[in-house]
Formats: structure tokens, sequence, C-alpha cells
């Protein structure tokens, strides 16, 4: 039986995906490997988060909140929007990546990406058929607006902006982004992943929540999740905040729906304890610097980072650094001809610096 006639048309004709392919074949893991290749959180959640997912599982038996009610109203009251009704949650930003195909891509759309950026929007536009356009970043991996801009033609229904990008960790300046949104035209849906917000150092950053609580009635979406600063990627909790007109729309989709209770609690509870996230931007921004300076020390061109990760080239193939570096436990990635490292705790960055000056002697 060839189960392949079973498929859609846009999946039978797409290539195999990017990110499934980078993935290691055993996902089994030990303390004792340093996993700086998913830009997860060293340092875990909030002792307040952990709190309220210890009381949350005394009652594993009781369906979670359709609606995420509280998790979605403390994000609105965080960000200053309104009501929940601004306001969206799925199972990880990935989730509310694929509702966008789900709910708005129809084959022959054309969905602008930076590149390299995050796979999986150009993996969404394909398996609905879209036509990705991508648009390269410039030599110092930022992303190019005007080639975006002028991107745009009638048949454009999705733009995305990482901001900062992954798996550069670069960073558009706020008030720039903002400029540049306002721009594009209305029949385009403009996207911004602030994934890494939250360890950004540039001055005057802000997030672009900021236009939605104005009232600009563009169509607008911004992500967020948990996974990265909040340090609860094995709950998987997205958010999305927009206009309600939008946010409804969106929630066509079932996998609006349905997040489970342990990561409703947990997150609702993560978002009262803002000191614990300004903690980890200290922590993480001196680890920054301390690996950035080592690596140019090395020899490495190093990106300039806003997150908590480090995309650089070393004078030796990517590929040979990965495979030495696990062999000592110690896990990166490499897209594309670069490295990406994850910045763990000074324990874990020191080890992997050891190690780094080791393989490049
Ligand atoms: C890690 C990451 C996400 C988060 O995905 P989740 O599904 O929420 O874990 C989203 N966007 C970008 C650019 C990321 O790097």
């Amino acid at each position: 039986m060839d189960y392949k006639s079973l498929l859609r048309d846009s999946i039978k004709v797409l290539p195999e995906s990017q990110r499934a392919a980078r993935q290691p074949k055993s996902s089994t893991t030990t303390p004792d490997i340093y996993r700086l290749n998913y830009n997860e959180s060293a340092y875990g959640p909030s002792p307040v988060a952990l709190e309220a997912l210890a009381e949350a599982s005394k009652r594993p038996y009781i369906y979670p909140d359709w609606f995420s009610v509280e998790l979605k109203s403390n994000f609105a009251e965080l960000h200053g929007l309104e009501n929940m009704f601004n306001v969206i949650t799925a199972t990880g930003s990935s989730a509310l990546i694929n509702i966008l195909g789900e709910v708005f891509i129809n084959p022959g759309d054309e969905f602008i990406v930076g590149d390299p950026s995050y796979e999986a929007f150009r993996d969404v536009a394909m398996v609905n058929g879209a036509v990705p356009v991508v648009v390269p970043l410039d030599d110092e991996m930022n992303y190019d607006l005007d080639a975006m801009l002028a991107a745009v033609t009638p048949k454009t229904k999705i733009m995305v902006i990482c901001n900062p990008n992954n798996p550069t960790g670069t960073f558009v300046d706020s008030a720039k982004l903002e400029e540049f949104i306002k721009k594009v035209p209305g029949h385009v849906l403009v996207v911004i992943d602030e994934a890494y917000l939250e360890f950004v150092s540039a001055p005057n950053t802000y997030s672009m929540i900021k236009l939605i609580k104005e009232g600009y009635t563009k169509p607008l979406l911004i992500l967020k999740t948990f996974s990265k600063a909040y340090g609860m990627a094995g709950l998987r909790i997205g958010v999305g905040a927009a206009q309600p007109d939008l946010i409804s729309l969106l929630t066509k989709s079932g996998a609006a729906w349905n997040i489970s209770a342990l990561g409703q609690a947990m997150a609702a509870a993560a978002l009262k304890d803002q000191a614990y996230i300004q903690k980890i931007h200290d922590l993480n921004e001196v680890e920054r610097t301390k690996v950035d300076s080592a690596l140019k020390e090395m020899g490495c061109k190093v990106y300039k980072s806003e997150t908590n990760f480090i995309m650089f080239k070393a004078p030796k193939d990517s590929l040979e650094i990965q495979a030495k570096l696990a062999e000592n436990k110690v896990l990166i990635g490499a897209p594309r001809g670069f490295c990406r490292v994850s910045l763990g705790t000074a324990e874990m960055n020191d080890k992997f610096l050891s190690l780094m000056k080791e393989i490049l002697k």
C-alpha cells in the first residue's frame, strides 16, 4: 500500500522539514547533558509558578478552563490590554503558528519571511500550499525591512518578523519596527513573534502589543511564549495578542482550546512574578556578554544577540564543532553552516567555552 496517495496535495510536494531533520534520534536526556541547543531556560520557572503547578497537580481529573480566563486576564493586565478578548492561548506558540495556516491560508497565498529565521513559519506556509517569499537578512543578520516591504504584492497574506530573530539573535529597535509595521498595507496580516523579547537589553525596548493597546486596526498579531524566559517549555503554553475581532477568527481553530490545566495555572502565576523575569534577564545578560567576548577572542564571527542564545561562525566546520561538543555532552545547534549556542548557567557556559578552546586550538 502506498499510503502517500492519501496525502493532501500541499503535503505531497513538501520537502522534508529542516526542523525535523535536525532532531536527534532519541530525545532522552540526563542532567549531565548540557542542552544548549533548544534555547530552553537553564534556570527554570519562578518559584511562584512552581507552587501553582504543585497545587494544580492535585486535581488532574478536572478538565481545564476551556477559555483560560485567569491566564488571559493576567496577561491582559500585565500588558495593559483592555481584557481577555484581546488574548488567545494555545499549546505553545508553535500551535498558534499552525492556527495561522489553518484559519487564513489559501493555496497560492504569499507568506513573507526573513531568512534565516524560525523555520516553523516557512513550514506552515508550505503545509497549507502558500508560497514562502523568502527575504534574506543583511550581512550582520539584521532584517532588511525595505526589502520585506518591497516583497508585498496583492497576493501577500501574511508577513512575519521574529523580534528578536531566531537563529540569529538579532533585534530590530522597537520604534523602528513600529514605524515599519504601520507602513505595511492593510491586506497583509503582520505577525510579530516576540519569543525572546524578555531578554533584550537595548534601550527603549517595548512589545508591539503597544499598538494593539492603542487601537491599531490593521491586521496585527503578537506572539509570546512561556517556553523561553519563563522556563516552561515542557508545559507548552503560547499566547497571542490582537484586536478582539481578529482573536475571534483565530479561535475558529480547535487548537485554540483545551490547553492543559497545569500549564494554565502555572503560566497565570508566572505572569505575576515579573521580578523573577527581570532576574533571568540580568543573569542572561551577564552570560551573554561573557560568551560573546570569549568567542570573539577565539576568532569567531559573532552576531549581535539580544536573546538567550548566540549565533556565530567559527574558523572550523560547524557540524564538526557540534559533533565534538556532543562527544563531551554539550549539545549546540548548527543551522546552515553556523553554530548556535543557547546560554545556560555560568557553569554550563564555562564548560562550553573551555571545550571550544580545545576544539579551535
Ligand atoms: C522557541 C520559539 C518559539 C516558541 O515555541 P513554543 O511552541 O511556544 O515552545 C516561537 N518562536 C520562536 C522564534 C522561537 O524561537
